[in-house]
């Protein structure tokens, strides 16, 4: 049956893992993993979310189905999280909020929902670049995939004129992709004033914005700035579609926890579109897991629980902004010329750090230092331990 079928190629930043598992220098570093490591490059278990684990198994309860649009507790804390408390999209219930399997998942109801309904060009424009998965994802779901200039290679950081110009060419009723915060791969957000200006473009366009919030909490510390320009957007007016991930802020990778907004303009409008969010639903996987919901809805909903969580996110993230800094002296201190300030000012979980392939090639060969081509490290592979040693090979390859 199958003798047609080509071999695809490997997943681009899975093969960086697989060649450096391979790699028996002692000194070797994986900075091209998405996850957080915590400073002895172990996986982290955040303690609220252990906590609320323990407290769970103690109530024994039974592995039933979920309701199709998932674990009621989680999703109206996870919209909170977004929107805010006191939104008033909330209150109005203008919110059509399902549960989704984690961030990718979300990403997909979005786009087979808007497929179906996007009264819009079929199109899509995204960062140049984005996350890997958002092209594919789109794709698959009918979409042509168009981009907008957002990174600047030249100043490692948001190319905001660029931007503006070629969102002001977007035909109207496109959807247009955004990154909530936390930019991936460039770790390059625009600031509260830029995003004003995003958002009247988005606006004058008559544009459909799509915002990926997948690192909330990450990057700033603080889940409420983080969501900036979800909330922005919101009070300028616009409807918004909204995918949340919580593989990251609460270190729930393989529990796959997400959510997915859209938001309408009645209650009557919102109760229509849950309806057909789950028709969507019930073919692709009936209902979604159990198990990091209720673990996720937990840490939210009780206040001991939900305080630890913000502390261990500002943890998390003030872990990496501290690598940062080490980052950037240990380069002056091998004696780099270059202007390495971009590592400090790129914030979440990568930096972007003008490597050229070239560069990258030769840190791996040399130095035993795994990332992916486009020159993105993922910071929370950078540790005290190995960023001085990372600081001198990246010195060595770009003096
Ligand atoms: N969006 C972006 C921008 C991401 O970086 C990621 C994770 N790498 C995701 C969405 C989704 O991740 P997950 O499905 O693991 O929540």
């Amino acid at each position: 049956w199958w003798t047609q079928v080509e071999m695809g190629p490997p997943d681009a930043i899975l093969g960086v893992t697989e060649a450096y598992k391979k790699d028996t220098n002692p000194k070797k570093i994986n900075l091209g993993v998405g996850a957080y490591r915590d400073d002895n490059s172990k996986p982290f278990l955040l303690p609220s979310v252990l906590k609320a684990e323990e407290i769970l198994r103690t109530k024994n309860l039974d592995k039933e189905y979920l309701p199709i649009s998932g674990f009621a507790d989680f999703t109206t804390a996870a919209a909170k999280l977004a929107f805010g408390d006191n939104s008033r999209v909330l209150s109005d219930g203008l919110n059509a909020t399902v549960q989704g399997i984690s961030g990718t998942g979300s990403l997909m109801l979005g786009a087979n929902f808007l497929r179906d309904f996007h009264s819009g060009p079929k199109e899509v424009y995204m960062p140049t670049p984005t996350w890997g998965n958002h092209i594919p994802l789109f794709k698959r779901a009918g979409f042509t995939v168009k981009q907008y200039r957002y990174y600047d290679p030249k100043t490692c950081g948001f190319d905001f004129n660029g931007a503006l110009q070629d969102m002001a060419k977007i035909p109207e009723k496109s959807v247009i992709l955004l990154h909530a915060c936390a930019h991936n791969p460039t770790g390059v957000d625009p600031k509260a004033e830029q995003w004003k200006e995003i958002s009247k473009v988005v606006k004058q366009r008559n544009l459909f914005p799509f915002l990926d919030m997948a690192y909330q909490g990450f990057a700033t510390g603080d889940i409420d700035r983080d969501a900036t320009a979800v909330r922005m957007f919101v009070e300028d007016g616009h409807q918004i579609a909204v995918a949340q991930s919580f593989a990251k802020n609460m270190g729930l990778y393989g529990e796959r926890v997400g959510a997915f907004t859209l938001v309408t303009s009645s209650k009557e409008e919102t109760a229509r579109v849950m309806s057909q969010i789950k028709i969507i639903i019930r073919p692709l996987y009936s209902n979604p897991p159990v198990n990091g919901a209720r673990i996720a809805a937990l840490v939210m909903n009780d206040p001991t629980l939900r305080s630890q969580w913000l502390k261990d996110v500002k943890g998390m993230a003030d872990r990496i902004i501290s690598v940062r800094t080490r980052l950037r002296e240990g380069l002056k201190r091998e004696g780099s010329t270059k202007n390495w300030q971009h590592i400090t000012d790129q914030i979440g979980m990568f930096c972007f750090t003008g490597m050229d392939k070239d560069q990258v090639e030769r840190i791996t060969k040399e130095f035993s230092v795994y990332l992916t081509k486009d020159g993105r490290i993922s910071m929370a592979g950078v540790t005290s331990g190995n960023v001085d040693y990372l600081a001198h090979a990246m010195y060595s390859v770009t003096k």
